[in-house]
């Protein structure tokens, strides 16, 4: 069942599940109301357990302290994007919708002290920390001219990082392959950050996330949009403008989040998991967008 081509993470996609057999099976015997009842959500299986090698308190505690290096290197240079630009109006919008059905994926996203910010720089790119810090870079917004559709797919697809805590299973390999003093704190990031400006290219957020991490996060991502009213067919039209970005100079997104050709593909394989997610909040009055 778990397929480990990276040993960080198993991305385990229930693809056919049991019910799409009996259908199969059965045939015709079926009760026709079943038949029109696709199953709804992804299935992405358990997180592995690996990470519980490291507090998750500990490594939510080095993110907070690493966004505040990063927001404040910020705002030294006058990069930290005021409450009132209407990206930031944007990108917090998008999170008020998205953030009730993050506990789903991990409880302790309830207690979760979420920030949203937007960090002016080129850089097409955009994050999550783990414990909820986010930042986009007006790079991913503007130079991509993203929908509101697409900015949820890219948060969507952040914020499951953080939630399926990619980033603490990554520091629980490294404390495991690597004996030694002090290898925690270095693994964290912790006295390496603060050099940086406003680069994100030290700490948590240098660390890269494998293909499986992606493939998984891509999903989770797309049932966050679609249950908070945003289209999931968003997350095609994201990824030709990322490739169409990464033919000039990539885009720094790619450096942490090594994507595979088939990612389109993949998306368009969950489609029919989410759409009805997306229709029924679009039904119950999900506020309509300009
Ligand atoms: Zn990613």
């Amino acid at each position: 069942m778990k397929k480990r081509h990276f040993p960080l993470f198993a991305a385990r996609l229930c693809i056919f599940p049991l019910s799409c057999a009996l259908a199969l099976l059965l045939g015709c015997a079926r009760p026709a109301w079943s038949q029109a009842q696709p199953k709804e959500g992804v299935d992405v299986g358990k997180p592995s357990s690996m990470a519980r090698l490291v507090p998750a308190g500990q490594v939510e505690q080095a993110a907070g302290q690493q966004y505040e290096q990063l927001k404040q290197a910020a705002i030294q240079k006058n990069a930290l994007a005021p409450p009132d630009d209407p990206r930031v109006r944007r990108i917090r919008e998008v999170a008020r919708r998205i953030l009730p059905f993050t506990p789903k994926w991990n409880p302790r996203a309830a207690e979760w002290k979420w920030e949203i910010n937007l960090i002016g720089s080129r850089q097409i790119n955009a994050f999550c920390m783990p414990g909820g810090k986010i930042a986009f870079y007006t790079g991913i917004i503007d130079g991509l001219q993203l929908s509101d559709d697409e900015i949820a797919i890219v948060m969507g697809h952040e914020i499951a990082h953080a939630l399926r805590e990619h980033a603490r299973e990554r520091i629980a390999k490294q404390v495991a392959t690597n004996a030694g003093a002090n290898i925690l704190s270095h693994a964290l990031g912790l006295g390496r950050v603060g050099s940086t400006a406003v680069g994100a290219s030290a700490g948590l957020l240098s660390l890269k996330f494998s293909r499986d991490d992606e493939t998984e996060a891509d999903t989770v991502g797309l049932e966050l949009a679609a249950r908070a009213g945003y289209d999931p067919r968003a997350g095609i039209t994201l990824w030709r403008k990322m490739q169409a970005a990464n033919k000039g100079a990539p885009p720094q997104w790619f450096s942490t989040h090594p994507g595979s050709a088939n990612r389109i593909k993949e998306i368009e394989r969950h489609l029919p998991q989410v759409m009805p997610l997306y229709q029924r909040a679009l039904q119950a009055g999900v506020p309509v967008r300009p």
